[in-house]
C-alpha cells in the first residue's frame, strides 16, 4: 500500500524512531515562520477542517501497524499545523483504543491551544511538543508571521491553561532562536517569566541548521544558545544536540542517502523537486538533507525558484 498520509518511520534526534502522520495538505498553518524548512505557509489560517480525511489517515494507520513496527512514537507532524485538522481527535482515540502499547507525540505550532476543544482532543497524547518563539507581539510578527487572527496573550493563556488540565502528558516546548529578534537581553527576560508560568517538562533551544524560508535569518552560534540557556536556568532548558548518527536507526536507509546525492550531482535540485522525483515526504527528505549536510556532502543556494541542493565534487 503506497501512503499518502503516513512518511517513515523516521530517525527523529528527539523522538529516537518515529513514523510521522501528516495531517494536513502541503502547506496549511496558522504561522508562516521565517525558518520554516517545509516552505512557505499557502493557506494561512485557523480555520479547523478535515484537511485530509481522517479515514484515509485511519486505513493507513491500519496497513503500517498491522505488521507491528517498532517505533518509539507515532508522531502527528508534518507540512503544516496538525491541529487544524478537526479530526486529530478522533484519529487519536483510534490509535489508543487499536494500538494502547504505542505512544503518540504531537508536533505542534501551539497557536491553538486557547481552544478548549483542541486541548481536549490532544490531551492524550503521551508528548506534545508545542513551539514558542516570541513573548512580544512584535517579536511574534517578525519570526512567526501569524495569521492575522491569531493574539500571542492568548497563545500563551492556551499553553498554561493545557499544562495545568493535561498534567500527565509530557510537554517539551521548542524556542527557536532568531538572533537580532528574540535573543535580547529584554525578550529573554520576558521568555523567562512566560515558561515559568507555562512550565513545561524541557525547553528546548533551537536554531537554524538548514536555510529557512525567509533569506535574511541566520542561525544562532553555540556560544549564543548557552548564553541564553545560562539567562533561563534553573528553568529545565537544553540545546538541542545536533542529529550526528542518523545512520545507526535501521530505518535511516543508505540507497535514499545516495539517490539523493546522485540526483543532486547530475543537476541542483530544490527540496520540491527531490520530493517529487523520489517519492518522499518533506520531513523525511529533510532528515537527509539535514544529515547530508552535516557530513559535508552538499551545498545549497538560493535562488529565484527557491534552495537547491547540489553534491559537493568531492563525492
Ligand atoms: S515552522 Fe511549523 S509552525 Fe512555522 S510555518 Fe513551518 S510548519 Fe508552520
Amino acid at each position: 500500500m503506497a501512503y499518502k498520509h503516513l512518511f517513515g518511520p523516521v530517525p527523529s534526534r528527539r523522538l529516537g524512531i518515529s513514523l510521522g502522520v501528516d495531517l494536513v495538505a502541503h502547506k496549511v498553518c496558522s504561522l508562516n515562520c521565517v525558518y520554516c524548512e517545509v516552505g512557505a505557509t499557502t493557506n494561512l489560517t485557523i480555520k479547523r477542517k478535515e484537511y485530509v480525511p481522517a479515514q484515509e489517515v485511519i486505513s493507513e494507520l491500519s496497513d503500517f501497524l498491522k505488521n507491528k513496527p517498532e517505533l518509539d512514537y507515532i508522531t502527528f507532524s508534518g507540512a503544516g499545523e496538525p491541529t487544524l485538522n478537526s479530526k486529530i481527535g478522533a484519529i487519536i482515540n483510534f490509535i489508543k483504543k487499536k494500538y494502547p502499547h504505542y505512544k503518540l507525540s504531537l508536533l505542534s505550532n501551539g497557536t491553538l491551544f486557547y481552544d478548549e476543544a483542541v486541548r481536549k482532543e490532544v490531551g492524550g497524547v503521551d508528548l506534545v511538543l508545542p513551539s514558542l518563539d516570541a513573548v512580544t507581539s512584535a517579536a511574534f510578527l517578525k519570526i512567526n508571521r501569524p495569521n492575522p487572527n491569531l493574539k500571542l496573550g492568548k497563545i500563551i493563556d492556551g499553553l498554561i491553561q493545557f499544562r495545568m488540565e493535561y498534567p500527565n502528558t509530557t510537554m517539551w516546548l521548542e524556542v527557536f532562536i532568531v538572533p537580532g529578534i528574540n535573543d535580547t537581553t529584554a525578550e529573554i527576560s520576558k521568555m523567562k517569566q512566560v515558561l515559568t508560568k507555562i512550565s513545561p517538562d524541557r525547553i528546548q533551544l533551537n536554531t537554524l541548521d538548514r536555510p529557512g524560508t525567509a533569506d535574511w535569518v541566520q542561525p544562532a552560534s553555540k556560544q549564543q544558545l548557552l548564553e541564553i540557556k545560562n539567562k533561563l536556568e534553573p528553568l529545565p532548558v537544553e540545546i538541542i544536540a545536533k542529529f550526528k548518527s542518523a545512520r545507526k536507526y535501521s530505518s535511516y536507509k543508505k540507497d535514499i542517502e545516495k539517490t539523493i546525492l546522485e540526483t543532486i550531482s547530475r543537476r541542483p535540485c530544490t527540496d520540491k523537486d527531490l520530493c517529487e522525483i523520489l517519492g518522499l515526504h518533506i520531513n523525511e527528505l529533510n532528515k537527509y538533507l539535514r544529515e547530508l549536510q552535516q557530513k559535508d556532502k552538499i551545498t545549497s543556494e538560493r535562488l529565484k525558484r527557491g534552495i537547491f541542493f547540489r553534491a559537493k565534487q568531492n563525492n
